[in-house]
């Protein structure tokens, strides 16, 4: 039998150590950060980028598991977000870390690889793939959600291993797909089997830590128009399906309100300004100007509270849109058709975690040498998987990012410095630390 090592103590000079070991390795750390930002990992085409990850990863000494998500090994797992496009190219990645002698706690460290789409590229005053860097920030799609906090959780591992050190427990690094779509990818994490006593995934939320969030979901609806020729519009003849759309968009504003006037319900929810959101995110209709048009379809994110039921959000809403067709002489008898696609989310808290966050506190309170602020987000993260279908407290935590999803995202590398350090003391802290060699 092996004589157990003992664990090594995370005193003052071991603090310091690794703290000095982020700034050491910090230049190689924006670099690489940098290198990921340029190539472009929207939905659908996040292959490249994950093998950037599976090839950083595999040089690190972990093992790499690197696989191509499996819609029906998925589909009729909770928390599972209907799709309707191919994962022919949707590839995860998970690098494992085990320990010599485990003495400490496992640990999940996740992030996502997909980003949104850009946008009008003139809109931007930087090369959304450039990673150009000024006044202490960089630029790029990408870059503060999520790039940065992933590549964050390999530094993390790098700073320690640079002083001859790693976690004395698993280390799971995984990097997914489809987070800002379905969630699907750490879904198919849960499938495979990772699992551990924690979970951290670093989005940019400015060094506060996530209570709760809430669940998205995505609908589609398709309205039916009767299409004449334009000279006949004025008419009673035709029925324009856009604007007949217009119509619903306007009435769906009042199903909002009444939503969020169910705030106070909702402890983590009755003080935010305006918790859900129905977000008209796109809309596309008619053939031909000279055309009534003929259809018009529109997605609309909208969200729920932790704890609320998706299928009574789904049935409310489907009702609302059939009253307010019931209103209109023309949609009356030609009733809207309400489609799923996409987010299929339940909302999130993170509780019953008290030494998970006390461990987060002291780490915090080590680097910026104040209390842990927490906040609940009207958006919604991957941490759902691991708090509600996994048992397992997730934590939400990381650098700070401007304009997600906007134009001139830019994270802040001073930041991502601070919080690669806190990373550190916090997988020395949670999983324990050993050296590498015996
Ligand atoms: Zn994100």
């Amino acid at each position: 039998m092996n004589k157990r090592e003992l664990p090594l103590a995370l005193d003052e000079r071991m603090r310091a150590r690794l703290l000095d070991s982020v700034d050491n390795g910090f230049t190689q750390q924006v670099e690489e950060l940098a290198r990921l930002v340029r190539i472009p990992s929207q939905r659908g085409a996040e292959a490249d980028a994950q093998v950037f990850i599976a090839k950083h990863l595999t040089a690190r000494g972990l093992t790499v598991d690197h696989w191509k998500i499996d819609l029906d090994a998925i589909r009729s797992l909770p928390g599972f977000s209907p799709v309707t496009i191919s994962y022919d190219d949707a590839w995860n990645v998970v690098g494992v870390h085990r320990p010599r002698n485990k003495s400490g706690r496992s640990l999940i460290l996740n992030g996502h690889i997909d980003i949104v789409p850009v946008g009008p590229l003139e809109q931007w005053t930087k090369d959304p793939y450039g990673a150009e860097i000024e006044d202490g920030w960089m630029y790029g799609r990408g870059a503060g959600d999520m790039k940065a906090g992933l590549m964050a959780c390999i530094s993390a591992l790098d700073a320690l291993r640079r002083v001859g050190l790693q976690p004395a427990a698993e280390v799971y690094l995984q990097s997914v797909v489809e987070e800002e779509c379905t969630g699907n990818g750490a879904l198919a994490c849960l499938q495979r089997g990772y699992r551990a006593e924690a979970a951290f995934i670093p989005e940019p939320f400015g060094h506060r830590l996530m209570r709760a969030q809430v669940g998205p979901m995505w609908f589609k609806v398709l309205v039916l128009g009767d299409p004449q020729h334009a000279s006949g519009a004025f008419s009673s003849q035709g029925a324009n399906a856009i604007e007949k759309a217009i119509y619903l968009i306007g009435e769906l504003k009042e199903l909002e309100r009444r939503w969020n006037a169910r705030k106070d319900q909702h402890r983590h929810f009755c003080s935010h300004p305006h918790p859900i959101n129905f977000n008209l995110g796109k809309i596309v209709g008619g053939d031909w100007p000279s055309s009534v048009p003929a259809w018009c379809e529109f997605d609309m994110r909208v969200a729920i509270y932790p704890g609320d039921s998706l299928e009574v959000a789904r049935a409310e809403i489907e009702e609302f849109i059939r009253v307010s067709a019931a209103a209109d002489p023309f949609l009356s008898n030609h009733l809207p058709v309400v489609t799923y696609h996409g987010f299929m989310a339940e909302g999130y808290e993170l509780k019953d975690a008290q030494e998970l966050e006390n461990v987060l506190a002291s780490c915090h309170f080590d680097v910026f040498g104040t209390p842990l602020q927490e906040h609940a987000t009207a958006a919604a993260t991957d941490a759902r998987f691991f708090g509600l279908y996994a048992d397992t407290p997730a934590i939400v935590y990381g650098p700070q990012c401007r304009m997600p999803h906007g134009y001139d995202e830019a994270v802040e590398l001073e930041s991502v410095r601070q919080f690669t350090k806190l990373l550190v003391l916090f997988i020395a802290q949670w999983c324990g630390i050993e050296s590498i060699a015996p």
